[in-house]
């Protein structure tokens, strides 16, 4: 058992709440708040905790625009300055000389390439020196998901903690949430969007399909995570 195992040594209830306030209690001031923008919720329930806490997000060049207005709106309503992290400009700009601007529609080893560049390393550089990280992952949103834990060792990222508070809510429950509290939304779900991610690779999901159906329509369900959230284990 690494050290950082052996610091996690959660004994309550496992709801979002607790969930949050263990983690800050524990990991502050070595723990941050991923925000993508789907929604708003664990920002909202951190912030209750710590006003001080750090949200970061990451800007790959190609959003949408609701979700910059998303940002926009979570930064004057709650107060909160974001810290962004962009691509680096010597791995964007080769790639899109050589490659063109839709690699990423050619196969999937592009799309991969093009997803580290724009997030998997400014995430890998934006959890550097954490302890722990928190995220807004659920387990509905795709079979990928499914098996998320609300507290995870992960190796990807050199065996830091990550929580995922909202695991096991529904979107029904969030939407709730989002309406009790008055809090700014990503404009994009209005629209038939389930899932949010860059402009060019993400499409509204279509009846029956898992949320997540609208990212990389093209590929096949297995490939649908950019490295963002590949498996850990679960505690
Ligand atoms: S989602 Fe699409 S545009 Fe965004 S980083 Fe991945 S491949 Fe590139």
């Amino acid at each position: 058992m690494s050290e950082q195992d052996a610091r996690i040594n959660y004994t309550g209830s496992y709801e979002a709440e607790d969930v949050l306030r263990w983690s800050i209690n524990t990991f502050s001031p070595s723990i941050k708040i991923a925000c993508s923008f789907q929604n708003l919720v664990v920002v909202h329930m951190a912030l209750q905790i710590d006003p001080d806490i750090t949200i970061f997000a990451i800007d790959t060049g190609r959003l949408h625009e609701e979700t910059y207005q998303c940002a926009e709106d979570l930064q004057r309503k709650l107060g909160v300055k974001i810290e962004w992290f962009f691509p680096k400009h010597e791995a964007v700009e080769p790639l899109e000389r050589e490659k063109g601007l839709f690699s990423f529609k050619e196969s999937v080893e592009n799309r991969q390439e093009c997803c580290h560049i724009r997030k998997v390393e400014p995430l890998k550089r934006a959890l550097s020196d954490l302890d722990a990280w928190i995220t807004g992952v659920r387990r509905e949103q795709s079979t990928s998901r499914a098996g998320a834990g609300k507290i995870e060792v992960d190796h990807v990222h050199g065996g830091i903690v990550k929580i995922n508070p909202i695991a096991d809510w529904s979107w029904d429950r969030v939407q709730d949430y989002v309406r009790e509290y008055d809090l700014p939304y990503n404009h994009l779900f209005d629209r038939g969007f389930l899932s949010v991610g860059c402009a060019p690779c993400t499409r509204p999901a279509r009846a029956g399909e898992e949320p997540r159906a609208g990212r990389w329509w093209w590929e096949q369900a297995e490939h649908k995570e950019c490295g963002l959230h590949n498996r850990n284990w679960n505690i």
